[in-house]
C-alpha cells in the first residue's frame, strides 16, 4: 500500500525535475519545450551521424548545384543570427536523382539530395527547403523529441513499478512502450513541421528570398507526391492543404521582412 502511494510521487518530483533542468525557448515562436539534451551534446551527435553519411553516401560534384546549394544555405545561415550560437553549418548535396529528399541534423548538418533541387528549381524555392531544415535545427527539435522518448520511458518504467499490483499492469506498460515508440519512430511530428515551415520562412525573408515560394513549392511538392513512389520524405512532410493554409495565413507577417531584405542579397 505504502508503495503504490510512494511511487508515483516520487516519479513525479522525477517528472518534474526533468522538465525544471530541461527548458529551451523555440527562437521566432517562443514556444518552451522541453529539452534536457545540451547543444553540445547534440552537435557531436549530429556530427558523428553526419560523418557517416558522408562516407556511405554518394557526394555530388555538380559544380552548379553544389555553388547552389552553398550560396542559399550560407545567407539563411547567416539570417539565424544569434537564435543558435553554438550550431556548426554545413551543407552537403548527395546525389540521388530518385530521392526528393533533404534533412537536417542537430548541431547545424544539412543534407540536400539532387532529387529535391529539381522541384526547388529557383534560389527562392531552395530557401524554403533550406530555411526549413534550419528552422528544425534552431528549435532543436531532434534533441526536444529525444528527451520527449526518455521522459515517456522513465515514466514507463516509473509506472512499471508503481503498478506492480495492478492487474491491468501489462496493459499500461504496453501503452506507454507504444507512446515513446512513437515518439522516437516518427521523425518530426506536424506539431514540429508546422513550426519548422514558419521559422523558416521567417530565415527566407530576413535573407531575402522571397517567401512566397514557399507556396509555390509546397503545391509542386504535391504534383510530384501524386506522380511518385512514397518517400520518406513525403511520409514526414505532408505537402496537403493545411500546410499550404498555414504558409498563407503568414505571409502577412514575413513580407514585409522580405521588402525590408530583398536589396540586401
Ligand atoms: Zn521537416
Amino acid at each position: 500500500m505504502i508503495r503504490s502511494v510512494l511511487k508515483p510521487h516520487l516519479l513525479y518530483t522525477a517528472t518534474l525535475l526533468i522538465i525544471f533542468v530541461g527548458c529551451y525557448t523555440v527562437p521566432e515562436t517562443g514556444r518552451t519545450s522541453l529539452n534536457f539534451i545540451s547543444t553540445g551534446n547534440e552537435l557531436q551527435l549530429g556530427a558523428s551521424e553526419f560523418e557517416k553519411l558522408k562516407r556511405e553516401e554518394t557526394i555530388s560534384s555538380d559544380p552548379t548545384l553544389n555553388g547552389k546549394l552553398q550560396r542559399v544555405g550560407r545567407r539563411i545561415a547567416r539570417a539565424v543570427g544569434s537564435d543558435l550560437p553554438s550550431a556548426q553549418w554545413e551543407f552537403v548535396l548527395f546525389d540521388d536523382p530518385n530521392m526528393i529528399n533533404a534533412f537536417a541534423l542537430p548541431g547545424g548538418k544539412v543534407g540536400v539530395y539532387t532529387g529535391i533541387m529539381d522541384v526547388a528549381t529557383t534560389d527562392d524555392e531552395l530557401a524554403t527547403v533550406i530555411g526549413h531544415e534550419i528552422a528544425h535545427v534552431t528549435a532543436r527539435h531532434g534533441s526536444e523529441r529525444m528527451s520527449q522518448g526518455i521522459t515517456a520511458a522513465l515514466i514507463g518504467l516509473g509506472l512499471n513499478m508503481a503498478l506492480d499490483d495492478d492487474k491491468n499492469r501489462d496493459a499500461w506498460v504496453a501503452a506507454y512502450g507504444a507512446g515513446a515508440a512513437y515518439v522516437v519512430t516518427f521523425p518530426f511530428s506536424r506539431k514540429h513541421e508546422l513550426e519548422a515551415d514558419e521559422i523558416g520562412v521567417i530565415y527566407a525573408a530576413r535573407a531575402g528570398f522571397n517567401p512566397e515560394a514557399a507556396i509555390e513549392f509546397w503545391m509542386k511538392m504535391n504534383l510530384v507526391k501524386q506522380g511518385n513512389e512514397p518517400s520518406a520524405f513525403f511520409a514526414t512532410h505532408p505537402s496537403d492543404f493545411k500546410r499550404i493554409d498555414r504558409l498563407e495565413a503568414l505571409m502577412p507577417k514575413v513580407k514585409p521582412i522580405y521588402e525590408q531584405n530583398k536589396n540586401n542579397r
